[in-house]
This record gives structure tokens, sequence and C-alpha cells, in this order.
């Protein structure tokens, strides 16, 4: 017998086949026809991987050729009115990606994940008709290959709950126009055979949702499990109040979360009482650690004191569209830590072997010992622990900087002398090709690190020059030796590892590869201040340093799971503290902290919440806690929606916050004043992400606006980001017009 399931499995391809030939197409070299030659090889070959792997509950439309929701709003012809003029492909990567007449839909994380749907657009006055043919083709095409697939769709609750209404208004209004296109689309998956079993991913029952909302769970799956086989899939928290209502649907099975859900397990007795098969995700969709056989079974076999055994599905936590495909490319990691890290090809057989242990105890006696000796070879490992560090973290006294922010900004005042609308820039600078092929060359040892600091030295001059003839305030070195954010600090800390093919889904055809923390996190030596202090060296005006947060270094990267999170975040900040440091003792008066994270890493519960703020900002604040007095501290954020959590940012007690708010006026800034928030700001001016040049007029427009909301004393003027995706020409042009406007802004104000 068989009793596993898999929620669903990556589409981008173990070489990223899906993303080059999209790639491909969207620059006309190559035919739709390739495209979904491509896609169909990739179809075929995810299914036999589960297959072979002996996975009974395999998905079909799980596949996508950019995002499911944005599959789901094409079948449900949920159809913005400015693209209604196309059809099918050219229709479909329109709304993802716009054309020359029309802007792309919006794109927003997939809750706490780095994957990014396409926000449906939905009106009231919209006519809705089903167009099921991906879904049937695709279900087709595996039975055509002997697999018998379950079929995955987006639940339509979560559907609404992620959708925005442009004619205002509430979403779910509109689920009496989708639900009848539901079940017309649930006849015709019946009509195709018999007894196939319908995935509804309704992963928004795991978020605090309001009354009226829970409600709507019985009404909706009455209707569309009445005739159909369907199992309802949530992940990423525990679902407690909806699988309370759940359980008195007609639905066929329920699927929780037990790695990031633990609080699921309350809900064991009502679902003993319904009967309902329960899919157990207790193997991480989420993360690249080899599952702890022994455990996992522990956890069923206490499952299994409540719900039958026979009525347990041993699953994955979630999609494993969010790890890596397979461990196969890995060839430069260490045997060792390869053999800790199980990607998703490889969490197929951990679903099998577990499975089968957890029906027959005297099966895949191998496997458990290979897995038992993986674990502990990890556990023992001089890798992972290091004394010295946890010694330091754990007797850490001094867990925030020196004096009150009233008392620093006049001693950084007077020292740095800047005037009120101070410009500067969020710290990267555009990055050319040459900059990206030298640092690979240097990676490869193709060329020497003098070569290699020659031209990243060479592009500081360039960078410094020409914010000095810009006319900007506060320099920044541009960042050229740095690919990413995140991974340039992983690079440089112990604790560190790094994968060679270990991409994921980020959205559409683009990947990201996160490195991984697998153990204790320390500094070796100064990661930053050569840069940092060689660019200070070529101009009078004052260089700001430029790190990246601990929050946001966690966030960006697969954690250790042997610890608390809390804990690793602790350690990145006191080795940051120390660069910190080194920096100031440098000369470099102004240091920004990036935390572009610190809001996605929020929880998806309300219940905690206190507990994330509380150990983020404790570690913002000890990974700044040796700037002296005069050492002025930014942040910078990227996003603009701070009314909830505004206290917070308060209270990580930066000098200055530099945040992304072009798009939305001053309306995002009012929370600022309201709280009485003390600290400078700089509310970004222009928007980055496109590469039109806001004219001077437009930039003193928004200063103005700014200005309704704060005093020109507690304001800086900035764009909203780094500028490393943009030309160098229009960022020139740009930066150019936003000193003109804040010279044109003061003489008005003087
Ligand atoms: N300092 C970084 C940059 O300018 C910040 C980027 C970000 O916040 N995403 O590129
Ligand atoms: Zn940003």
């Amino acid at each position: 017998m068989s009793n596993n399931y898999v929620v669903g499995f990556p589409r981008i391809g173990e070489q990223r086949e899906l993303k080059k030939i999209l790639e491909e197409f969207w620059a006309k070299k190559c035919s739709f026809n390739e495209v979904k030659e491509v896609a169909s090889k990739l179809k075929k070959r995810h299914w036999n991987y589960q297959k072979n792997a002996g996975i009974e509950h395999i998905s079909s439309n799980d596949f996508s050729l950019y995002d499911n929701i944005l599959d789901t709003s094409y079948m449900l012809g949920a159809i913005p009115k400015r693209f209604s003029h196309l059809k099918n492909e050219d229709l479909y990567f329109a709304m993802a990606r716009g054309n020359k007449e029309a802007t792309a839909c919006e794109m927003t994380k997939w809750f706490n994940t780095n994957y990014h749907y396409i926000v449906p657009e939905l009106s009231l006055e919209d006519k809705y008709t089903l167009d099921a043919s991906k879904l049937i083709e695709e279900y087709l095409e595996a039975k055509k290959l002997g697999i018998k697939t379950k079929i995955n769709l987006i639940g339509p609750i979560t559907y609404l709950g992620l959708s925005k209404r442009v004619d205002g208004g509430d979403c779910y209004e509109l689920l009496n126009k989708i639900l009848p296109l539901y079940e017309e689309l649930l006849k015709k998956i019946r009509e195709l055979d018999d007894d196939i079993l319908v995935q509804f991913d309704e992963p928004i029952f795991v978020k605090n949702l309001d009354d009226k909302v829970y409600s709507l769970i019985k009404y909706t799956y009455d209707k569309l499990a009445k005739n159909s086989k369907v199992a309802v899939i949530t992940y990423f928290e525990h679902s407690k109040e909806a699988t309370n209502m759940l359980v008195h649907t007609p639905i066929w099975a329920i699927g929780l979360d037990f790695i990031y859900g633990k609080k699921n397990l309350d809900s064991l007795e009502i679902i003993k009482k319904s009967g309902k098969k329960l899919i157990a995700g207790i193997v991480d969709g989420r993360n690249i650690w080899k599952n702890d056989f022994q455990m996992s079974l522990n956890i069923l076999d206490d499952i299994s004191k409540t719900v039958k055994k026979e009525n347990i599905l041993v699953g994955s936590s979630c999609s494993l569209l969010h790890v890596p495909f397979s461990l196969k490319y890995e060839e430069k990691m260490s045997s060792e830590v390869k053999n800790w890290l199980s990607y998703a090809v490889e969490k197929l057989d951990e679903i099998f072997n577990i499975s089968q242990k957890f029906l027959e105890k005297d099966v895949c006696q191998k496997e458990f010992e290979a897995n038992y000796k993986a674990n502990q070879s990890r556990k023992n490992s001089i890798l992972i622990h290091d004394k010295d560090v946890l010694s330091r973290v754990n007797s850490l006294t001094i867990l925030q900087r020196d004096g009150l922010f009233e008392e620093r900004i006049k001693i950084q005042k007077s020292i740095l002398g800047y005037a009120d609308l101070a410009t500067t820039t969020i710290g990267s600078f555009p990055q050319t090709s040459e900059l990206r092929l030298t640092r690979r060359a240097f990676k490869k040892s193709l060329i020497t690190q003098e070569d290699y600091k020659e031209v990243m030295k060479s592009y500081i001059d360039e960078c410094v020059a020409m914010q000095e003839e810009i006319g900007l305030e506060v320099l920044v070195h541009g960042e050229p030796e740095r690919n990413d954010m995140v991974e340039y600090f992983g690079e440089q800390l112990k604790g560190y590892g790094f994968s060679q093919n270990g991409w994921v889904q980020s959205y559409g055809s683009r990947c990201v590869k996160p490195p991984f923390i697998y153990g204790d996190i320390s500094r070796a030596k100064p990661m930053t201040v050569e840069w940092i202090e060689y660019a200070q060296s070529k101009t009078k005006k004052i260089m700001k340093g430029m790190l990246t947060g601990p929050v946001t270094i966690l966030n960006w990267s697969f954690v250790r799971d042997d610890i608390p999170r809390s804990e690793v975040s602790k350690q990145i900040a006191v080795a940051l503290s120390d660069e910190v440091d080194d920096l100031q003792n440098a000369g470099i008066k102004i240091i920004q902290v990036d935390e572009a994270a610190f809001k996605e890493g929020y929880p998806l519960r309300l219940e905690n919440i206190k507990e994330y703020e509380s150990w983020a900002v404790r570690d913002f604040k000890i990974s700044v806690s040796k700037a002296k007095k005069q050492t002025q501290i930014h942040t910078h954020m990227c996003y603009s929606e701070f009314n909830d959590i505004i206290e917070t940012i308060e209270a990580m007690d930066a000098d200055v916050i530099t945040i992304e708010t072009a798009r939305s006026g001053n309306e995002l800034l009012k929370i600022f004043k309201k709280v009485g928030y003390k600290q400078e700001v700089g509310p970004g001016v222009y928007d980055i992400h496109s590469p039109r040049v806001p004219s001077v007029q437009e930039i003193k427009k928004q200063i103005k606006l700014l200005l309704e909301v704060l005093p020109k004393e507690q304001l800086w003027i900035n764009p909203d980001c780094g500028l490393k995706t943009r030309k160098d020409k229009e960022t020139k042009e740009a930066l150019i017009n936003m000193v003109e406007a804040v010279r044109q802004v003061r003489i008005e104000l003087a």
C-alpha cells in the first residue's frame, strides 16, 4: 500500500531549462512551439522522478510557464481590460511582463517565501468564463505516460484573498462569480476520469482571517467537494481555525504542515472524528536539510495515536517549488556538507522511505541507518560548532549603542555638517557587464587579485567622480565588488555554504541561489573596509559605509534548523558589529546597515509577531552597538508600508532611515508624523524600477509633498533604492535632476 503525497514539484528544470527557453522566446529567438516542447520534456521528467521514487500522489497542473496564480486568472478569464484584445501566449505573458502599450500586472511575494505571484485584478462588472484547456492537457499528458495524477488548483478563497479589486471593494464579494466556474471545472474533470483527486491549495487559511472569511469555507467546500474527491492543503503555518470548518465539509483529505505549523497537532482530535484523510507535511518543502527520519517517524507515530494510521498520508510540508532541484550537480561542495542536504529530488526518496517505514517497521533499514549517520555527522561536525562564537554571543553585555538619539544627532550634525534635505543614494550604482565578467573571472581564478582590485578601484574612482560632478552630498562607493547584498557577506563569513546549482524560482524565469548557513557564524577579517576606505580617500565629501543587516542576511539565506533562527541572527549581528567598528576606526563617519528584508521576515500569524520583532530589533541594535555617538547609522528598507510596524522601526534607533515611497506620494509617510517619529528619514523621491528619468519639476513636487508631512531638518533626499539595475546615462540624468530639485527647493524655503 502506498501512503505518500507530494504537494507540488519545481518546474524551472534541473538546469533551469524553462528559464532559458522562456528568455529565448521573449527575445524572439525561438517559437512558442519550442517553449511547449521544452515544457513537455520537463513535465515528463518531473513526473518520472516522482514515479520512480515511489510517490503515489503526483500532481499535474503544478507546472506553469510563469506562475500558477496567473494560470488561475487565465483559466477564470480574469483578464484586465488593458489586455483584453490579446490572446493565448501573447495575453498570458503580457499580463506577467507588460508590453509596449500596457503595464504588467503587479507582482508580489507568495506569503513569507521568496516566490512571487502575479496579482489578479478583479472587478464586479467583469464577466468571467472558464478555460480549462491547460489543466486538461496536462492531465492527459501525464495519463498518456501511464501516470494518473491529482490535479492541483489554487483554492478560490486563497485566490480571492490575494487578488485586488480594481473597482474598490472586497474581493470576497466575487466568490459567487467564480465558484460556478470552479464547479464547472470540476464537472469537466469528472468527465475525464473517475475518481480524480483535486488538490486545492489554500495557504491563506494559515493567516488570521476575519470571521466573515472563515464563514465562507464551509459554504465553498460543501459545493466543491459535493461530487468530487477533494484535498484541501494548507502550509507555512497552522490552520486550526480553518480545519475546524473543513472537517464539516465533504472533502476527502486535509493537508497540514507539521514543520512550520506545530499547532496543527491540536487539530488531530477533530480530524479523527471526521474520518478524513490527513496529509501530514513532515518533509520540509522550504529548507535544504536532510530530514531526520527517526524524528519524523516519531511525529507520525504520535499523530497515529489519534488519527487512524490508514488515514494518514506522508507528505511534503508544501510544494517543493521552494527548494532547489537536485544535489546531483553539486560537484564542488565538500562531501561532508553535501551529505547533510536534501533538495527536491532527494526529498522524494525521504517521503517514500518514511512512508514505508511508517507502515511496516522492518523495511528501509539501510536508508534509515544512512540517514541516522548523516544527521549524526552534521550534529557532531567541527564545521558547525564554534565554542568561541557561542561564548562571545552568550556573554554579550553591550546590546546597543551609547547615547540617546537626541544627543547623538547634535554631535553628528556638528561634525558631519550636512544641510537640511541632504542628498544621497542607497548604495549601488549601475553594474556594467565588464564588472560582472571581472568578478566571475576572479572567482574562477582566471585573473589575479591585483587585476581584480584594479578594475574595482577604477570603477570606484569613476563612481566617486560622477557623484561629485552631480553634486551629491553624502557619497557611496557604488558596490562594484558585490554580486548580491547577502551572498557578498555570506562568502566571507565562516559558517556559510554555497551551492553551484541551488536555484530556486523567484518569479517567472528569475531564479535565486540563496547561500546556506550551516554552522556558527563568525567574521575572519574585515569584509568591506578596504573598499570603503579607498573610496573615502578619493573624496573630501563624506563616504557612507555599506553593510547588509543581520535580519536581511538571515531572511535571504537557507538557515540551519538545529538552533533557533534568533540565535543565528544574533551571531550574524555580532560579526557585523566588528565590521561597524572597523569602519569607524578607519575614519568612516556614516555607516548604512541595509535591512531590505526586515519586513518580509514577519511571521504569518499575529501571535508570533512580538517574538520576531523582539529579536529582529535586538540584532539590528547589536550590529551597530559599537558605533560611537558621532558615527551616524543609516538603515534602508525596500518598502513603504510602515503603518503596522512603525514602533518597531523606531525601536531600531537608526539615526537615518531611507525608504521606498516614490510611488505613494506622501501618504505612507504620515505615520511617521503621527507617532512623533524623531529620527531622520529619507523617503525615496523617484522610482528606480523604471528607466524613466524624472524631471526636476516632478521631483520638486515630490519633495514638497514630503515637506507637508515632515520638517526639512528631518528629511534626506534620495532615490527609492539601489541603482544597480539601471544604466549609467539615466542614473546620472535622474540624480542631476534630483540635486537640482533640492537646490531650488532650498532657495524657495530660505
Ligand atoms: N545598498 C543596497 C543597494 O543599493 C541596498 C539594496 C536593497 O536594499 N535591496 O543596492
Ligand atoms: Zn531598497
